[in-house]
């Protein structure tokens, strides 16, 4: 067994199980509510996804990859590769010259 992402947000852990799910990778979600408990500290409830084998890390990471920086790209702002504008991340198309971001 090994621990692949902790979060706060169990809908995005949930999200990520189901991508895992599909590629036939064992997993499931730990929640840290006993380890909650029994510090003094009461924060924001945890979870983990983990992966049932450890040799699937690799391939487990990988397949998160993608979807790990879209959530943390989402709200930075790009600069337009053409006419270096920088863009808000809600924006596909450069405003000044319709540069597509990825292009
Ligand atoms: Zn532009």
């Amino acid at each position: 067994m090994r621990d692949l992402i902790t979060s706060i947000d169990s809908t995005r852990l949930g999200f990520f199980k189901s991508i895992l799910d599909e590629a036939e990778i064992a997993c499931f979600i730990r929640n840290e509510t006993t380890a909650q408990l029994t510090n003094i500290f009461i924060g924001p409830l945890q979870a983990t996804l983990c992966l049932v084998n450890d040799h699937d890390y690799e391939q487990a990471s990988t397949l998160l990859r993608p979807h790990q920086t879209e959530g943390t790209c989402a709200a930075e702002e790009w600069l337009c590769p053409v006419c270096k504008e920088s863009n808000p991340a809600s924006f596909e198309l450069c405003w000044k010259c319709q540069t597509a971001q990825h292009e």
